[in-house]
């Protein structure tokens, strides 16, 4: 989606906001879908959902955060034991190389406790800049704006950014809201990534954003078509919100769980 040549940047912040608005009253059950109970439950949570749903690493880490509770017990933590348990969510050397690294440097650096920086967390092994925003937002309350792949794919949709660099459209789109509000925003730009505008068949035609999106039309737009690729919960509720008659949502599609 390329950005309209007529929309000035004030109009297009103003539009942003709307979204933001809009979004709030969609998704008023948003939030960190990885269960945590804690700034090194969250650090880890967020290294294993590297290529594996929320809902499969929320499987796995009961067992591991229970078997691993501090920095230190991953620190020394036997490599193969690690692996066995964390092997659903794939990956699992290369993710247990770094819970062992992460564990070793914790302990080495912050005397065994999570940084509440995003300096600090950047320097940690397997914790990028994406999760880094995760953790602080999520586990710290510092406000973060995490770019993942619905985050970018939908604010590039809505023509509110062309940029591709994860880096600068956290900061183009962090600079349309207040500060307070990036966690949040966030989560809720990232469950309608989930439950209504897929990479591949967006549900344009039960989309609340319909007025206010330049790429309406990408999917269908015919409600009963639409409704159909709604995902999550509240698909029922998500129907209703979009002036789309809610018993179009087909039963099974009420039973299924947002990727
Ligand atoms: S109208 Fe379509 S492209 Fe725009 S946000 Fe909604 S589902 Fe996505």
């Amino acid at each position: 989606m390329t950005r309209s040549a007529t929309e000035t940047d004030l109009g297009r912040t103003r539009r942003a906001r709307r979204i933001g608005r809009v979004l709030t009253e969609t998704h008023p059950d948003a939030h960190c879908e990885l269960d945590h109970g804690s700034p090194l439950e969250l650090a880890v949570a967020t290294i294993l959902s590297a290529q594996c749903t929320d809902k499969k690493v929320n499987e796995v880490t009961p067992k591991l955060f229970a078997r691993y509770p501090t920095a230190a017990d991953y620190a020394g933590a036997d490599r193969g034991e690690v692996e066995e348990m964390i092997k659903p969510t794939g990956f699992y050397r290369n993710k247990t190389n770094s819970l062992i690294q992460l564990g070793q440097a914790l302990v080495e650096r912050y005397a065994g406790r999570v940084p509440n920086r995003l300096a600090d967390l950047v320097t940690l092994p397997g914790i990028g800049r994406k999760t880094a925003n995760v953790i602080l937002g999520n586990a710290f309350d510092v406000p973060g704006i995490t770019v993942d792949t619905h985050f970018q794919r939908l604010v590039r949709r809505w023509g509110l950014t062309t940029e591709t660099d994860p880096v600068k459209i956290e900061h183009e789109i962090g600079a349309m809201f207040p500060k307070r509000d990036w966690t949040m925003l966030s989560h809720r730009i990232i469950f309608h990534g989930r439950r209504v505008c897929h990479a591949r068949k967006p549900a344009c035609g039960a989309c609340t954003l319909a007025k206010l999106c330049p790429s309406y039309g990408t999917g269908p737009t015919e409600p009963a078509a639409a409704a159909k690729l709604l995902k999550g919960p509240r698909v029922r509720a998500l129907a209703a919100a979009a002036g789309v008659d809610p018993e179009l949502v087909p039963a099974q599609a009420v039973q299924a769980e947002a990727p």
